[in-house]
């Protein structure tokens, strides 16, 4: 049935023994992020057999609950990323071995609930340094001592390390300086407070690309990859990762209607599904196709057919409209159009609960 994302995991495990070489050359342990997938559950196998993962991360703890058992089977950790909720610290507890905090108030509950399980419950404490989404904002020193004295006393909470984040919200760029601004913090944690932090984590796919650089501080020993794996992108200045392919993912969708047509509409132009004023081209004449897919399961602004000659016009919440003029007859009613995807796509494709999968293997 289509549409289909079909996973190709062989190319997965390739662009992830590829991202993982220069990981492990920056001398940090690798973290691979779920989430673009929705922790597909075959590549959650992929990814947890692979030697080269230390860790297996989502945002979300409803997608670690559907892989705890296969990660920790194979000896790794589960993160969860998004700073936990007061609502799910139980969840937290059960499914999660390191989570990322940043509010004490929460890191209480987490303390309170891993006490009444009888375990002991991993954190790593979020420092802001300039991206402005979630941490203890960098400048305001007091606040991370006070929240690292109060973590240090808590009986079932270890403080695992620090961690930032970039390049999310403000679009900040992972630099030597910024990073080297969250190690110098580390570094005094541990001089104040006679301890040793296990990971200093320096950022997700945007900070990969200071490795071959040259310029990753010392000190960060930790990675947190999701899109440089999936899609090979470098996050910071939008390059492609050395030994990765951007195929990894094809989406798949049926031509339901094909025709000849006008390119401008007929009558007076209101707004379209999206309460939006369209923008029309005449074209003249065109071969016009419609797939049976639509903005509930695909990011138009973040897919791109396979066939160069086809070209996206637009579409609502069920259908896609692709001028296939250029296409000379190629294409009729019941044939597969295909599109590589950018990762709003994939992310729109992978949550959509009318998507089958396919898996190359
Ligand atoms: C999503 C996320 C990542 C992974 O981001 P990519 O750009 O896909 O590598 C890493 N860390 C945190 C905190 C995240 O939320």
């Amino acid at each position: 049935m289509y549409p289909k994302l079909s996973i190709n995991l062989k190319k997965l495990e390739d662009n992830l023994n590829a991202v993982a070489a220069i990981t492990k050359r920056g001398g940090c342990s690798l973290m691979i992020v779920t989430k673009g997938l929705c922790a597909d559950h075959e590549m959650v196998k992929m990814i947890a057999a692979n030697e080269n993962v230390d860790f297996v991360a989502d945002s979300r703890v409803k997608n670690i609950a559907t892989f705890a058992d296969v990660v920790r089977g194979a000896g790794k950790k589960t993160v969860l990323l998004r700073i936990p909720m007061h609502c799910e610290v139980a969840d937290v507890i059960k499914h999660v071995d390191l989570s990322f905090n940043s509010e004490l108030s929460t890191i209480r509950l987490l303390n309170e609930e891993a006490g009444k399980a009888g375990k002991k419950h991993d954190i790593l404490l979020m420092i802001d340094m300039g991206d402005l989404r979630e941490g203890i904002f960098f400048k305001n020193e007091d606040l991370i001592f006070g929240a690292v004295e109060e973590i240090l006393a808590m009986e079932n909470i270890n403080l695992y390390g620090i961690g930032v984040n970039l390049t999310c919200y403000g679009a900040i760029i992972p630099k030597y300086d910024n990073l080297n601004g969250l190690v110098e913090i580390g570094r005094k944690i541990e001089d104040k407070f006679g301890i040793k932090l296990s990971m200093i984590s320096g950022g997700n796919s945007s900070s990969i690309y200071l490795i071959d650089k040259g310029e990753l501080p010392e000190g960060i020993n930790n990675l947190r990859l999701g899109e440089a794996f999936i899609l090979g992108n470098d996050t910071a200045y939008e390059t492609k990762l050395p030994g990765t392919v951007d195929d990894t993912l094809i989406l798949k969708a049926q031509i339901v209607e094909l025709k000849e047509k006008p390119s401008l509409p007929i009558g007076e132009v209101g707004v379209d599904a999206f309460g939006e004023k369209p923008y029309y081209e005449d074209r003249g004449i065109m071969q016009r196709a419609i797939i049976a897919i639509g903005k509930q399961d695909a990011d138009l602004g973040s897919m791109t057919p396979c066939d160069e000659r086809i070209e996206i016009m637009g579409g609502s919440s069920d259908h896609i409209i692709l001028d296939v003029t250029k296409c000379a007859g190629d294409y009729k009613v019941g044939d597969v159009v295909e599109f590589k995807l950018g990762y709003g796509g994939l992310l729109k494709a992978a949550t959509s609960a009318y998507v089958e999968r396919e898996y190359v293997r």
